[in-house]
């Protein structure tokens, strides 16, 4: 078999990348193994213009949010389903501190926050002492819906295969092979693998395991997410609930932990006046990256071996920016970010090689 691309991976990353290519009438194939506790399965799909405990704009925002809107809202157009809903966060203030700093950035007419004109509006379903404010726009991508409705239609279309990919197959020339398979480049969309990967391993990830937890909460209001330690998100089925997330960056196995299972249920207890059932703990390994930024392009000495990784915990936002990038890039030449690509790396991925 001949193509242009060979995609690893079909989470957000891959999805987004093969999606691109498509409509660049490119021939590829992506193989995937559907492993079931991928970041991109188990994620709650928030996009966010926002982070950190000062509420400051996410990186780019003002370019990748609103291309991120339009990319998921013209894919769910084609696949006939809803990707995307406008879910705004009500942000509970744990602290009276923290109702203080929110209250500054307001004052500071930051972007984005602003405070709740009614702070009793939830006071039936919620315990909350130090008042709400609310953060919007704020979206959640139906990963459930997404990555399966672009599977099937990758199925359809003959482009994926449902295997593992071994690595000690594949042979990188000016082309590359890879069992049956010739292609003009291999491309790494599969997350967590790139950092044992031999091509990219020297790239500084950083790992980070998180939890989550899927509970029953029917009489909960799905008009919005809400916030306080944890991010409470309502899924498309309705009365289901997906709560998390916690950061370890030092982790010894990739089981979910009792910890942070009990906190959890105590926080809800505290927080919830609604009777609610916990039914799954699941847990994933965010692609994450030491300095916060994705890693996009080719390797410096293997021109055929590329990678669109390292989406850290902001892979809904990102994805199809990069993609995007990264599909220009390899049909129309066209630069990629400075921050995102990998040859800013070049010394180091050449150091792997030698
Ligand atoms: C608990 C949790 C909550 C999160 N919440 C959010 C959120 O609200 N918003 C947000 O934007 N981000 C969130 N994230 C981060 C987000 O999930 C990631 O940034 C994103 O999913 C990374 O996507 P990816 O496609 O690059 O990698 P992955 O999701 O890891 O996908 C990699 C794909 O490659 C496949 N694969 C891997 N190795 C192989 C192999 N050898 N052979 C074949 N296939 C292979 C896997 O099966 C998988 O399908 C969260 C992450 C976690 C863990």
């Amino acid at each position: 078999m001949q193509i242009d691309y060979l995609i690893i991976g079909q989470g957000i990353s891959g999805t987004w990348l093969s999606y691109f290519l498509q409509k660049e009438k490119k021939s590829f194939l992506v193989i995937d193994n559907h492993y079931s506790l991928a970041p991109s399965r188990i994620a709650a799909g928030i996009i966010n213009p926002v982070t950190g405990r000062r509420h400051v704009e996410v990186w780019m925002a003002k370019e990748i949010l609103p291309f991120a809107m339009g990319a998921y809202l013209q894919m769910g157009n084609e696949l006939a389903i809803t990707v995307l809903s406008q879910k705004n966060i009500i942000d509970f203030f744990p602290s009276p501190q923290m109702r203080q700093s929110f209250m500054q950035r307001v004052d500071e007419k930051a972007d984005y926050v602003s405070s709740y004109p009614e702070q009793n509006h939830f006071l039936n379903q919620f315990n909350y002492d130090f008042g709400c404010g609310e953060i919007k726009p704020v979206y959640t991508v139906h990963l459930d819906s997404l990555l399966p409705a672009w599977r099937k239609q990758l199925i359809v279309n003959d482009q994926l295969l449902e295997e593992k990919f071994d690595i000690t197959q594949l042979k990188v020339a000016d082309k590359i092979q890879y069992k049956n398979i010739t292609a003009d480049k291999i491309i790494f969309c599969d997350g967590k693998s790139s950092a044992t990967n031999s091509y990219f391993s020297l790239l500084p990830f950083a790992p980070n395991k998180g939890e989550m937890l899927l509970i029953d909460a029917p009489d909960l209001s799905p008009t919005h997410i809400y916030k306080k330690g944890m991010m409470l998100v309502p899924l498309s089925t309705p009365g289901q609930w997906w709560v998390g997330s916690n950061y370890a960056w030092e982790f010894d196995n990739e089981n979910p932990t009792e910890e942070f299972y009990t906190k959890t249920e105590q926080l809800l207890k505290h927080w919830l006046k609604v009777p609610f059932k916990i039914t799954h703990h699941l847990c994933g390994i965010r692609p994450a990256t030491l300095e916060r930024r994705p890693f996009v392009g080719f390797h410096p000495l293997h021109p055929a071996v590329g990678i669109l990784n390292g989406m850290g915990t902001k892979g809904c936002s990102l994805a199809p920016f990069f993609a995007k990038q990264l599909a220009n890039h390899l049909v129309h030449n066209e630069p990629i970010n400075s921050e995102a690509d990998v040859n800013r790396f070049s010394k180091i991925l050449s150091r792997n090689i030698s």
